[in-house]
């Protein structure tokens, strides 16, 4: 059909609405030609006869394809609104010619070339005025896809959107300040624990909800937001009718009207009472010591670097003290790792009884507790403290009828700001402070003070310098002259160890020995003396026959070196030196340490038939009944006790007590540190056979001994 026969048809629709009674076929035409939109004409059997330029562009079928329209031969697909194939018989033209009446708005898709471009469709019905027959349908489409797409993607985001609220837990509410009304969604009446959202009004609920503990943070933090017109989150607890407490938390966006004014407050509200547990699990996780509940080291930090703070902002003081249980691990060895666990728990609780609230109790090893006392900052507050720790704290536990445990702890003190003002230096100090040796255990507790600081950097230093030095064996012996009283001869020498620090300066024995015993390196540094003495002996046997033996000193921790005898064999039998020339220097102490092994160390050292001696005796340990066990040959009487022995008739009975002992038992004696003629003249006349002491000579070295004791004898 040609345009001109659908101007006749649309005059005649014309006519039904009797627009204009005037042949106006050609502005009709250029009409259909020029209308933005697309004109489909179907006549009464339902062919399609006509489709305007617009409709054709939409459809996206050419002119000619018109000629014989049928869909089922063209490219295109129609669709419905939700996408699915629309048959041909359901086209709104379709429909309106077979049901009589007008389709409006329908959605219908067009797929070509796999695009789809959505139109809305209105078919109408013509009838011929004058005999009421139906001549067709006419259907105008509008292009829509671009309001439809943004539709559908407005759509797909408030669904979303409704989701992650309901998801999220979040109620929604709306506050008009001016007019006092709050508007809560259902959602928001269950966050604040009502079943039912009628069953109070919002505005009473939120009242009522938040916690008193909260309430006047809230209220300024609220009264806060609408007079700066700033937008807010608050955290707060609620409580619910039921007396659940919950975590909430609330943002609130305000809204202004024109003149800047707060027209509106909108919010959510979400319960946040699952990701505040979890967080105060992870708290109490990185915080708390699962044992006892108190604070653990990390918390100790936290807490430590707190008080800190707030002493500087107060210019306050405040103590630290630390307490190390004595022998705590006898608890465990003696009664097992349960009752050690009891026993920390009770004293834990004892502790944060005697403390204030604000203090903090931190266990920060197995034995060792740190606690931070905010209210103890004088000598007087430390003193009263520290009395009722021993006095409560570690007052006996009775675990049962047959058991109660008794402790005793070494307790250092550390106070804000004169012995440090952060939390690692106040924590070392009172470390320092509580491992210091002072610390005994008659001493209830020591403070630092800054030697302590200078004793642990010179001990680090030594350390340093000594672990080279024994690598690099930058020491030297001295030896001193041993004599036999009745024929003032050298029987024997004494190897003692020289050791010159990085300036040059000579470090006594008594303070560098202790720090290779602890650095581990005393084993390496015991060969190295053991083998240059025998070396030395090895040189000088031979230049006199009086020289008997060669002395050295063997530390007790070199005993507990399980190799310490085969070792010693090995030098031995690789020089020519027989072990009765050999002569291990051992203190009282040694015979007593059980951890050492000694006793089975010793009388393997005796069988070989090295010369064993004691040395210092009369200042260890006060039991004797060792003596018997071993084959001591010699006992080497302490210089202490003849320092005054010109004066102090005591010391002259305590010292021909020994002689009448070792006697008895068989033991030869000799007496240390003999400085004067007096002195030698009374140990001689008490009946010691032999001496050592500044009065015979001082420790020289080798050539210089060998100089001065034997080239007498033989030239060296
Ligand atoms: P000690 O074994 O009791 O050694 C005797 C100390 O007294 C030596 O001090 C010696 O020089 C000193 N002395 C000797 N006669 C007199 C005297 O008449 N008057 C005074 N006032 N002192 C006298 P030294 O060499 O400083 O050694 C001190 C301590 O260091 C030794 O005491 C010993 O315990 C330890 N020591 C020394 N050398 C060694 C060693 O090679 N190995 C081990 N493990 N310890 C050693
Ligand atoms: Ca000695
Ligand atoms: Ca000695």
């Amino acid at each position: 059909m040609s345009s001109d026969g659908l101007i006749v048809k649309y005059k005649k629709i014309q006519d039904s609405i009797d627009v204009s009674q005037s042949d106006n076929s050609h502005i009709y035409q250029a009409m259909f030609q020029h209308l933005p939109f697309g004109i489909i004409y179907r006549n009464r059997k339902g062919d399609v006869e006509y489709i305007n330029p617009a409709g054709r562009n939409l459809i996206g079928i050419s002119n000619k394809e018109i000629q014989n329209f049928d869909v089922r031969r063209l490219s295109i697909e129609v669709l419905d609104s939700n996408g699915i194939r629309l048959p041909e018989r359901d086209f709104p033209g379709a429909l309106t010619l077979k049901e009589g009446k007008p389709q409006k708005d329908v959605i219908i898709g067009i797929r070509k070339d796999h695009k789809t471009i959505w139109i809305k469709a209105n078919s109408e019905i013509i009838v011929d005025n004058t005999s009421d027959q139906i001549l067709g349908v006419v259907t105008s489409i509008v292009d829509i896809t671009q309001e439809r797409d943004a539709s559908v993607i407005l759509q797909a985001q408030t669904k979303r959107a409704q989701m992650a609220v309901e998801s999220a837990q979040m109620g929604i509410w709306d506050w008009i300040p001016e007019k006092q009304e709050m508007i809560w969604d259902k959602k928001l009446f269950q966050i604040y624990g009502y079943a039912d959202e009628k069953a109070v009004a919002p505005a009473d609920a939120w009242e009522k909800a938040v916690h008193p503990d909260d309430a006047d943070r809230v209220r300024n933090e609220s009264y806060d937001m609408i007079k700066n017109a700033c937008n807010k989150e608050i955290d707060y607890r609620a409580v619910w009718p039921n007396g659940d407490i919950r975590h909430l938390r609330s943002q609130a966006r305000i809204i202004k009207g024109s003149h800047g004014e707060v027209k509106r407050v909108v919010g959510v509200t979400h319960d946040i009472t699952n990701a505040v547990m979890a967080e105060k699990k992870l708290w109490e996780l990185a915080y708390i010591d699962p044992l006892t509940r108190c604070f653990s080291r990390a918390g100790l930090n936290f807490r430590l670097s707190r008080s800190v703070a707030r002493a500087l902002r107060k210019n306050d003081t405040f103590s630290v003290l630390m307490i190390g249980l004595r022998r705590f691990k006898d608890v465990n060895e003696n009664y097992g790792l349960s009752v050690g666990d009891k026993v920390l728990i009770e004293i834990s609780r004892r502790l944060q009884d005697i403390v204030e609230d604000c203090d903090t109790v931190a266990r920060i090893a197995g034995d060792e507790f740190m606690l931070v006392l905010e209210s103890v900052g004088s000598a007087d507050a430390i003193e009263v403290f520290v009395d009722k720790v021993y006095s409560k704290a570690l007052a006996p536990i009775q675990l049962n009828q047959d058991l109660t445990v008794n402790l005793d702890a070494a307790m250092g003190v550390s106070s804000f700001p004169q012995d440090g003002c952060d939390a690692a230096t106040l924590q070392t100090h009172s470390s320092l402070a509580m491992h210091h040796p002072k610390n005994t255990e008659t001493r209830k507790f020591i403070s630092y003070c800054n030697e302590m600081s200078e004793e642990v950097s010179r001990k680090f230093s030594l350390k340093y310098q000594l672990m080279s030095a024994v690598k690099n064996e930058e020491f030297q012996l001295y030896y001193q002259p041993i004599i036999d009283l009745d024929r003032h001869t050298v029987i024997g020498c004494e190897a003692l160890i020289r050791w010159k620090d990085n300036t040059s300066k000579f470090i006594s024995p008594m303070e560098f020995i202790p720090v290779v015993e602890e650095s581990g390196l005393i084993h390496e540094l015991g060969n190295w003396i053991n083998l240059t003495a025998i070396k030395q002996w090895e040189l000088w046997q031979h230049l006199t026959p009086d020289l008997k033996y060669i002395s050295v000193n063997v530390s007790p921790r070199q005993l507990e070196h399980s190799c310490f005898v085969e070792d010693l064999m090995a030098m031995v039998s690789a020089h020519s030196i027989s072990p009765e020339n050999l002569q291990l220097e051992i203190t009282e102490g040694t015979f007593l340490k059980e951890s050492l092994n000694a006793d089975s160390m010793l009388h393997r050292l005796a069988e070989y038939g090295f010369r064993l001696a004691i040395d210092d005796f009369g200042t260890g340990y006060s039991s004797l009944a060792y003596l018997k066990r071993f084959n001591v040959d010699v006992i080497k009487i302490d210089r202490s006790f003849i320092v005054d022995i010109e004066t102090d008739q005591s010391d002259r009975d305590i010292v021909s007590a020994i002689l009448a002992m070792n006697k008895k038992l068989g033991f030869r004696t000799l007496v240390e540190g003999v400085e004067t003629q007096k002195q030698d003249k009374i140990i001689h006349g008490l009946g010691c056979e032999s001496a050592q002491g500044y009065l015979y000579g001082k420790p020289t070295f080798a050539d210089e001994f060998a100089e001065i004791y034997i080239s007498s004898k033989v030239s060296s």
